[in-house]
């Protein structure tokens, strides 16, 4: 049964109804949402500010990759955010480790994941895809290259987030706990409610189109709050959290990393796209592969971004409460809900 608040507001088409007050959707066209020449989209609420320091590389007429990676470091560098970059809650054990990867549109990618003391993990992925002829590096090996590469080694357990820890440790329960409404980041302020986490896992997912019509994208996490030491999820794995074909579009994910590894979400929705799905029927197909093939993930979050090689977005998710930022020429702020498919019981 859909979930009426997941419906509002996806049904906007054409840039005279960009930044209008949405309508109901009931009768809303599948991937119905139009960018306009260059643009960017971001997963969650947080995704508003990434986008605008995106834009501000793509209004100049600059290449997509350059967007995304400046888009990525806002959150990375927002000591609000307790789920991306410095200020993300750590591990089991205290130590806040990082997953990103970034992909172009010529199909060049670099990741790294479980990486700590790096506040930019995403410009490190870069560096990975630029300078080594590897895709991905992981824990000490990863920290070795980026302090090769001249990134400064830091403390990155804020005070905020060693509280949320310390207070964490009283039950210690691992507990996926994703965003259930729209609204527990402060709507646009890209920043948590509630002390100590209203949800403690969330990713920035970011696909840009630059001038030239060329795509890609970026994915950056702390991932899991309270995760056993070493683990990783879908984030930093191309064709999981991410993936581009500059012929086709570009998905990312976000939510339980697990299940989207499981299924390789985001190569997913770029091949369903390749087939003739629209972004939004591409990811909601790859929501429902996680559904068919393991029903319990109702009780958990996933959500897929997509837009297409002509500008079409779409976003589905299991859960309410998913919602992506937009931008372009025409608007650089405006947030909508992801739709849901699962409702989420009261
Ligand atoms: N996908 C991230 C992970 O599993 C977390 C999230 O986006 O909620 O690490």
């Amino acid at each position: 049964m859909m979930n009426r608040r997941g419906l509002i507001g996806a049904s906007l088409v054409g840039s005279a109804m960009i930044g209008a007050k949405a309508p109901r959707a009931e009768a809303a066209a599948e991937g119905s949402v139009k960018l306009e020449g260059p643009c960017v989209i971001s997963t969650w609420d947080f995704g508003v500010a990434a986008n605008q320091a995106a834009w501000a590389v793509l209004s100049k007429g600059g290449r997509a990759l350059d967007a995304v990676e400046a888009g990525a470091r806002v959150p990375e560098q927002d000591l609000k955010n307790h789920s991306v970059g410095r200020a993300g809650y750590p591990d089991r054990d205290g130590h806040v480790s990082l997953d990103a990867c970034i992909m172009d549109e010529l199909g060049n990618c670099g990741a790294v994941a479980a990486l700590e003391h790096i506040a930019h993990p995403i410009s490190v992925a870069r560096k990975v895809m630029e300078k080594t002829p590897h895709v991905m590096l992981v824990g000490a090996g990863a920290l070795q290259f980026a302090i090769e590469q001249g990134f400064q080694y830091e403390e990155l357990l804020t005070p905020d987030s060693k509280a949320a820890w310390e207070a964490w440790k009283k039950d210690a329960k691992y507990q996926p706990k994703a965003n259930s409404e729209v609204g527990d980041y402060g709507k646009t302020s890209g920043q948590l409610g509630t002390p100590g986490g209203a949800n403690n896992h969330d990713t920035l997912g970011m696909l840009a189109i630059d001038a030239k019509g060329d795509i890609a994208g970026a994915c950056t996490t702390s991932g899991m709050a309270w995760k056993l030491r070493g683990r990783v999820g879908d984030s930093p794995i191309i064709g999981a959290g991410l993936y581009v074909d500059n012929d086709v579009g570009g998905a990312t994910s976000t939510g339980v990393g697990e299940e989207v590894i499981r299924n390789v979400g985001s190569f997913l929705v770029v091949e369903l796209m390749r087939q003739g799905r629209s972004p939004q029927d591409a990811c909601r197909e790859a929501v429902e592969r996680i559904l068919k093939k393991k029903p319990q993930a109702k009780a958990i979050q996933v959500g897929f971004l997509a837009i297409n090689k002509q500008g079409e977005v779409g976003a589905w998710a299991i859960q309410s409460g998913f919602s992506y930022a937009l931008c372009d020429g025409r608007k650089q702020d405006l947030l909508l809900p992801g739709k849901a498919t699962y409702q989420a019981a009261s």
